[in-house]
């Protein structure tokens, strides 16, 4: 699709580099059917870090989606988080997108898909809720880094969703500071009935777009103008523990 000397024209293209991932993702995979021939050797291929410079949402969201596809294929990928790059990071960070999601041990962000040190800007708590803190920690990705997305995730069988679905079923108590945690939660349990019946699935999905909702709905010019000028998006996601996909079921 390119010659090397429009490559090199272009090397600050966004685009570019996102087509440089993709192009990266199909040598691994030509790399991966080599290595089948021989005994169990694992290939890693490190996806060149993203350059953010005018990256859409839309593209921001597709590089995530490519990533999961290879994470899907089985493929070893990770992005280069390496001392060469470490230093370069020292120098300051540009992430493509902003993560929400759970703190559980299953779900990690950038083994999701394929990314490594600089790339996805972070915030985890049990049950991906936003509090004070985590919208703060977002509006800081937003308007100073410049993130174009703003990803929130709920996964399968999520142990905060369930302790809110057994706060509304069977009046459930936990110790510690776990029932005031999983609050925000219960307003998406309620919510997701349906006759009366909760399903923990439609919770999960329900929570995620809550919080989707909430953060679309921030009155702050800090989240709202991007948002308006279509610089920004707040998406929903889901992750299927079983599978591996992260299916982006509200793009709004
Ligand atoms: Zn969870």
């Amino acid at each position: 699709m390119h010659d090397t000397k429009s490559d090199h024209a272009l090397e600050n293209s966004s685009r570019r580099n996102f087509m440089g991932t993709a192009a990266l993702g199909t040598a691994a995979m030509a790399m991966a059917g080599c290595a089948s021939a021989s005994a169990q050797q694992t290939v890693a291929a490190a996806a060149a870090p993203i350059d953010t410079s005018n990256l859409t949402p839309d593209q921001a969201l597709a590089i995530l989606q490519e990533g999961n596809a290879a994470f899907l294929r089985g493929e070893q990928r990770s992005g280069i988080s390496n001392a060469q790059r470490r230093l370069e990071l020292a120098e300051g960070q540009s992430p493509f997108a902003a993560y929400v999601t759970c703190s559980d041990s299953r779900v990690p962000p950038e083994l999701l898909f394929g990314r490594g040190l600089g790339e996805l800007f972070i915030i985890r708590n049990a049950g991906n809720t936003v509090d004070t803190v985590a919208l703060g920690s977002i509006e800081y990705a937003v308007g100073v880094l410049g993130v174009p997305l703003v990803v929130v995730m709920g996964h399968e069988s999520c142990g905060a969703v369930k302790a809110a679905v057994d706060v509304v079923k069977n009046n459930a108590t936990f110790p510690g500071q776990i029932g005031r945690m999983i609050e925000p939660i219960i307003p998406a349990v309620l919510a997701s009935r349906e006759n009366g019946a909760i399903d923990l699935d439609n919770a999960v999905r329900q929570n995620v777009r809550r919080v989707v909702s909430q953060l679309r709905n921030q009155t702050d010019p800090l989240m709202q103008e991007p948002l308006a000028e279509g610089r920004l998006k707040v998406v929903g996601a889901y992750y299927d523990l079983d599978t591996g996909a992260v299916d982006f079921f509200d793009r709004g």
